[in-house]
This record gives C-alpha cells, sequence and structure tokens, in this order.
C-alpha cells in the first residue's frame, strides 16, 4: 500500500448530485480525528507500513481550517519516506488558499470540475459558482502548484461536456481525468446507464483530436495525449475495474479505515487509539485490513451497493 487517502472532514459546501445527499447529516464534531490523531495514524502509516503518498481529501477538504497547518506538520513525515502531499477539492475555496498549501509544501492539487457552463455547474454542485473554482485553479497554478482536473461524466447530465472540457484543457494546457459515474452517489441516481463508458468518452474525443493510447501503469487512469500535446485520463471504474492493481487505503475523517471503495471490511482505528492503542495495536489493525483486500469488490458490490457514500469515503 503506497497511497493513503486522508479524509479530514464529511462537509462540503456543494451537494454534487453524485456524491452528496440533499439533506446530509453531518458526522459530529467529537468523531472526527484531530490534527494530533491523524499525525499519529500517518506517522504509522509512513513509517511502519510504507505509505508514500498521502491525498488530503473529504467532503471538501478546505472547510476545515488550518490545512496548511496539517500539510506543514505531515510533512515532517518526509524524512520517514513520504514522497507527495496532495490536495482533492472542488476549487471553490482554493483561491484564498493557494498560497498557504504552496508554502507549507503542499505538492500538488486536483480540482474537480465537471461543466465550464455556469448554469449546468450551479446544478450539478447544487449552487457552486463556476468562476470561483476557475478562480481557485487560476491561483494555484500562479503560485506554482500543479492542478490536475478531474470530471465525473454522467450520461443525461453532462456528458455533453467531454469535447468542450477537452478543448479547455487542451487551450490551458491542463492534465484532465475524466472519471466515469460510480455506484457511490447518496441520492440513488446511479444505474448503469447513466455511466458514460471509457469506450464512449474516448469515442467523442476522436471526433476532434488525434488520440494516442498510452501504456498503461499502475495508475487507475488510463492516459490518452490528445494532439500529441495534453494528456487525458479516464478512471473507468466501472467498465474496466482496476482493483488488481490499486494501492490506496482510505481513512474516514471519523477514523474508520477501508481497504477499497466498495469494500465492506474496515476497522476503526479512531476508536482503537482512543482506547489507548499503541502503534503496535494500531499497525496490526491496519494490516489485518489490507491485507485481507482482494480482488473484485466492484463486480460484487454494483448489485449489493455500499452504504457509504463518496462525500464520506473521500473519492
Ligand atoms: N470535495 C473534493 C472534490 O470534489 O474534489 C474532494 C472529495 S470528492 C468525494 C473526491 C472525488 O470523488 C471528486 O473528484 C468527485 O468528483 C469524485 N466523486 C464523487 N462521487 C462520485 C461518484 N459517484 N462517481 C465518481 N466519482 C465521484
Ligand atoms: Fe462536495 Fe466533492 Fe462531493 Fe462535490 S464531489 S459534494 S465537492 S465532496
Amino acid at each position: 500500500m503506497k497511497k493513503l487517502r486522508l479524509s479530514l472532514t464529511d462537509r462540503c459546501n456543494y451537494r454534487c448530485v453524485y456524491c452528496m445527499p440533499e439533506c446530509p447529516e453531518w458526522g459530529v464534531k467529537r468523531e472526527i480525528l484531530t490534527f494530533e490523531e491523524i499525525e499519529r495514524l500517518a506517522a504509522i502509516f509512513v513509517s511502519r507500513l510504507g505509505v508514500e503518498q498521502i491525498r488530503i481529501t473529504g467532503g471538501e477538504p478546505l472547510v476545515r481550517r488550518n490545512v496548511a497547518d496539517l500539510v506543514e506538520r505531515l510533512g515532517a513525515l518526509r524524512r520517514a519516506g513520504l514522497r507527495r502531499i496532495s490536495v482533492s477539492t472542488n476549487g471553490s475555496l482554493l483561491a484564498r488558499y493557494a498560497r498557504d498549501l504552496a508554502g507549507a509544501g503542499l505538492n500538488d492539487v486536483n480540482v474537480s470540475l465537471d461543466s465550464l457552463s455556469a448554469g449546468r455547474f450551479e446544478e450539478i454542485t447544487g449552487g457552486g459558482r463556476l468562476g470561483d473554482t476557475l478562480a481557485g485553479i487560476e491561483s494555484a497554478r500562479k503560485v506554482g502548484l500543479p492542478v490536475k482536473i478531474n470530471s465525473v461524466m454522467i450520461r443525461g447530465v453532462n456528458d455533453e461536456e467531454v469535447l468542450p472540457m477537452a478543448r479547455w484543457a487542451y487551450q490551458e494546457n491542463l492534465p484532465l481525468r475524466f472519471i466515469e459515474f460510480m455506484p457511490l452517489d447518496s441520492r440513488g441516481l446511479w444505474s448503469p446507464d447513466k455511466v458514460l463508458s471509457e469506450r464512449e468518452i474516448i469515442a467523442k474525443l476522436q471526433q476532434e483530436f488525434a488520440v494516442l493510447a498510452e501504456a498503461r501503469t499502475g495508475d487507475p487512469a488510463r492516459y490518452f495525449v490528445l494532439n500529441g500535446r495534453v494528456r487525458v485520463g479516464i478512471i473507468s471504474t466501472v467498465s474496466n475495474p482496476f482493483c488488481a492493481t490499486c494501492d490506496r487505503i482510505r481513512l474516514t475523517a471519523d477514523g474508520r479505515l477501508f481497504p477499497c471503495l466498495f469494500s465492506p471490511l474496515k476497522t476503526d482505528l479512531k476508536k482503537a487509539m482512543r482506547a489507548g492503542g499503541d502503534a503496535d495495536d494500531l499497525e496490526a489493525r491496519i494490516f489485518a485490513v489490507v491485507t485481507a483486500k482482494s480482488s473484485g469488490f466492484l463486480e460484487r458490490s454494483v448489485e449489493q451497493h455500499t452504504h457509504v457514500s463518496m462525500h464520506v469515503l473521500g473519492g
């Protein structure tokens, strides 16, 4: 396991239709891991279990206060083998925090952007403003933070955006990844026919660009180069699951560790830690969940549907 996704909160200032319930019930604050608890767990993941990359996520991580401080504190783990600290954000608060995050040593940022039409953006995000996210992207680039764009494509919602998004990414020279809609939304919107598959996304791209596939790596996305210049990735979790090569684990804001987005397996690290568990105990719990992870969760759970949604799991 090389990559840890660390959720700082289940809260969010957006209500994306493919993620968040319309009226979310947030976790109780005292159940949320403190920065000290996060640091303690992160140290175990890095120094004892070989994690090299930490992605800070949520909910919307930047609605939590002092994220730059946490980034700086986690930076101390670079001595123990940590190589990257990244943030996934909806970008709405990035203009405010980009400079502090870069100063704290953040390596890069992924911004979710599913539409370039202000009206559709507002509909998808439940009231978000496209201008805020674009300003966030601009600010991050200005302070030298590498930015990648993530875009969930849903048939009948924003599938017309494949080419406009690709054109924009091409003009802006921004790496873009399309993500297939996964059955992890809280509203029951997901159905197989709403998934715009990798094959369909490629066919749309080929209407306008020369699309050259790169060799597949361990990355969840398969990459293509448009007109020999801009890289576009497609994360085809539904049409082409990559369980066998996945090396990510997920820690929720309330301290539960999930080995996989679709896994019923978990262990409650916060409970163990607050009950006095030491580093050996926590390491053993993490190890047990990680080694019990097997491939093929996706195929099973599309039918069974996991009850934990993306805003809790962190994507
Ligand atoms: N709020 C941040 C954001 O939107 O980037 C971080 C958390 S969000 C849960 C992480 C990623 O999960 C985003 O890229 C989002 O688009 C993606 N996501 C959420 N629900 C999804 C779903 N049902 N299918 C596919 N991707 C989803
Ligand atoms: Fe919030 Fe991100 Fe989920 Fe949208 S995808 S509701 S921005 S957590």
